[in-house]
């Protein structure tokens, strides 16, 4: 079981940016091609941007082109939550992380071979750790 982190709205606000607060917290989207890590390919793990549970590899990210941070895998599923999302007209799968209930994504099944998943992820969301060994 994971243990669950339970912070009130204005405990997030005082300790996100409001980039993070608007992704993590309002379910939001950073813009295409606009975050910190949608071409980067530095190795370490990348953690979450909210409670700093490890989440996925460097080791598991790919270029899908989609302008976002995009994974093939977690580190730990048991880290990740999938909840069925049908706003914006369309239906799809929200990733949340497990610890904190954090909006990380959507989980698309066009990833490559290995998976066959895409974890398509805010850069907003993560936080990018190099002195972390990658899993
Ligand atoms: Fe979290």
């Amino acid at each position: 079981m994971i243990e669950k982190i339970n912070k009130t709205d204005d405990e997030w606000r005082a300790v996100l940016t409001d980039e993070q607060y608007h992704v993590l917290r309002r379910k939001g989207t950073e813009r295409a091609f606009t975050g910190a890590y949608w071409s980067t390919k530095t190795p370490g793990v990348y953690v979450c941007a909210g409670c700093g549970a490890e989440l996925f590899s460097s080791e598991a990210k790919f270029d899908s082109g989609c302008g976002w941070p995009s994974f093939d895998r977690p580190i730990n599923g048991e880290m990740i939550e999938e909840h069925r999302d049908v706003s914006h007209g369309m239906i799809r799968t929200e990733a949340t992380c497990a610890r904190c209930g954090g909006h990380l994504g959507h989980v698309f099944n066009d990833g490559p071979p290995t998976t066959g998943l895409r974890y398509c992820i805010n850069s907003a969301s993560i936080e990018l750790d190099g002195s972390k060994e990658k899993p």
